[in-house]
C-alpha cells in the first residue's frame, strides 16, 4: 500500500470512519453512468470511499416505534460527521497537489429531461453514487434491497465519497462466497409501499461484480413512502412514522405511479419553499435548527448483519402499530381511537382522536416540526370548532 493510501484511510479512521477502501475510475468504468467519478471530476483517477455506521440501539428504539427522534438526531450527526472526514481528505489531496472533490451525501441528482425541479423528477439518478463506489472499494456488497450491506454493519451504514485525480492503489471488492446479503428477503416484507419486490429479479455490474437484487418498483415508489406522504402497509396493521395516507390503493403502472408523486410533491409545502434542504443538503446538515425528519429507512434498519436479527427486527416492525401525528408536532403511535382527517394537501392524516376533541388549539412550536406536519397542524388547528376536523374519515 502506497503512503497517501495509508495517510488518507488512518486520517479518516482518526475522524469517525468505521470502513474505509479506495477504488479507480478504471474498475468502475463497467458499471452504470453514475459510477463515473467524470461526471464531478473530469481528471478523477481515483474514489476513497469511507462509511460511518449508525446507532444499532436507537435504530432498534425507531424501529418499534419507542423514540422517533433520536435516529434522526443520529442520521444528522453522521452526515456531520462524513461531510468533516470528506472535507479533511479533500484538504490532504490538495496539499498534495492534486485535484479532489468531496461527494455531496444526498439529494443532488443528474437532470432529467422535462424536469424543471426536484418536485419533477422521476428516475433520481445520483451524480455520483456512493453505493457503486463503496462496493468497488471492498466496502460491502449490494444486498436484494438495493442497498449497500456491510459485513460488521449490515445495511446500518451512512456512506461517503471523495474523488481525486490522485492514482492511489485500489482495494478489491469483496468476494461472493463472503457476501452479506442471504436474500431472507426481510427488506421487502418491511417495506410499507412494496418497493422492493421479493421475487422479480435484475443484475446490475459494477468493478466485475455482477449482482443480483430486487427488480424494484420505480424509484417514486419509495419518494412517496421514504418522503412519508404514504406510510401505512398494505397490511394496515403497521406503518412507518408517517401518520400520512393516501387513502387509495398505489398505482401499479410505472406513468401512473410518476404522476402521483409529482402532484404530491407539488402540494408539499416543504418543496414550494426557496430554501428546501434538496436546494443545498451541506448546508442543511449543519444547520442547528435544521430537523433531519427520517420517517422510513425501514428496508436498511432491518437489515442486520445476523439473520436471526432481521428476523426479530422484522417482528419488531410489524408489532409496532401505526403512526398518528400530535398537535405539538410531534408523531406517537397510534391507539384505536385515532382518526384520519382529509389535508388540503391530497393527503389524509392519522391524528389522535383527544388532539381533536381539546378544542381549538394554539400552534405550539415544537423542535421537531416540518415543513408538512406544521401545514397540516395550522389547518387542522382552523378546523378544530368545525365538524369536518371531527368527522373522523376512517375507512
Ligand atoms: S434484509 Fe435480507 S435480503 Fe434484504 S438486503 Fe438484507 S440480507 Fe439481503
Ligand atoms: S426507505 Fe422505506 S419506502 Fe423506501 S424502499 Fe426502504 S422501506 Fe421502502
Amino acid at each position: 500500500m502506497g503512503s497517501t493510501e495509508t495517510k488518507l484511510k488512518s486520517l479518516a479512521l482518526s475522524m469517525g470512519a468505521d470502513l474505509i477502501g479506495v477504488t479507480s475510475k478504471d474498475i468502475l468504468a463497467d458499471g452504470p453512468p453514475s459510477a463515473d467519478p467524470r461526471y464531478l471530476l473530469p481528471s478523477a483517477k481515483s474514489v476513497i470511499s469511507f462509511a460511518v455506521s449508525l446507532d444499532k440501539d436507537i435504530a432498534k428504539d425507531f424501529i418499534n416505534k419507542k423514540k422517533w427522534l433520536p435516529h434522526c438526531h443520529n442520521r444528522k450527526a453522521i452526515a456531520q460527521t462524513l461531510y468533516t472526514i470528506g472535507d479533511a481528505l479533500v484538504e490532504q489531496l490538495r496539499s498534495e497537489g492534486y485535484k479532489a472533490v468531496n461527494v455531496d451525501l444526498n439529494n443532488n441528482y443528474r437532470p432529467e429531461e422535462g424536469a424543471a425541479d426536484v418536485t419533477e423528477m422521476t428516475k433520481f439518478h445520483p451524480d455520483f453514487s456512493h453505493r457503486y463506489a463503496a462496493l468497488a472499494a471492498g466496502i460491502g456488497r449490494l444486498g436484494w434491497s438495493g442497498n449497500l450491506l456491510t459485513r460488521e454493519y449490515g445495511a446500518l451504514v451512512e456512506l461517503g465519497s471523495v474523488l481525486t485525480s490522485a492514482a492511489l492503489t485500489p482495494d478489491t471488492p469483496i468476494s461472493d462466497k463472503e457476501h452479506p446479503c442471504d436474500k431472507c428477503k426481510m427488506c421487502s416484507l418491511v417495506c410499507p409501499v412494496g418497493m422492493i419486490r421479493p421475487r422479480a429479479s435484475t443484475q446490475v455490474t459494477v468493478a466485475g461484480v455482477t449482482e443480483t437484487i430486487s427488480n424494484k418498483r420505480p424509484n417514486t415508489c419509495c419518494w412517496i413512502g421514504c418522503t412519508g406522504y404514504e406510510g401505512l402497509a398494505t397490511s394496515r396493521t403497521w406503518s412507518n412514522w408517517s401518520p400520512y395516507r393516501l387513502g387509495r390503493p398505489l398505482p401499479e403502472d410505472r406513468q401512473d405511479f410518476d404522476a402521483l408523486c409529482i402532484s404530491l410533491q407539488k402540494a408539499d409545502p416543504q418543496m414550494q419553499a426557496a430554501d428546501n434542504y434538496f436546494s443545498n443538503y451541506r448546508q442543511a446538515v449543519f444547520d442547528p435548527d435544521w430537523f433531519y425528519y427520517t420517517v422510513c429507512g425501514f428496508c436498511r434498519s432491518v437489515c442486520a448483519p445476523q439473520r436471526e436479527e432481521r428476523l426479530a427486527n422484522r417482528k419488531l416492525i410489524i408489532d409496532s402499530g401505526t403512526a398518528a401525528l400530535k398537535l405539538d408536532g410531534s408523531h406517537e403511535v397510534a391507539d384505536e381511537n385515532a382518526c384520519e382527517v382529509q389535508t388540503p394537501y391530497g393527503l389524509r392524516v392519522v391524528v389522535a382522536h383527544e388532539e381533536l376533541s381539546k378544542g381549538p388549539a394554539k400552534t405550539r412550536k415544537w423542535p421537531g416540526q416540518f415543513p408538512l406536519d406544521r401545514e397540516v397542524i395550522k389547518y387542522l388547528c382552523q378546523q378544530l370548532n368545525s365538524a369536518d376536523a371531527r368527522d373522523c374519515a376512517t375507512d
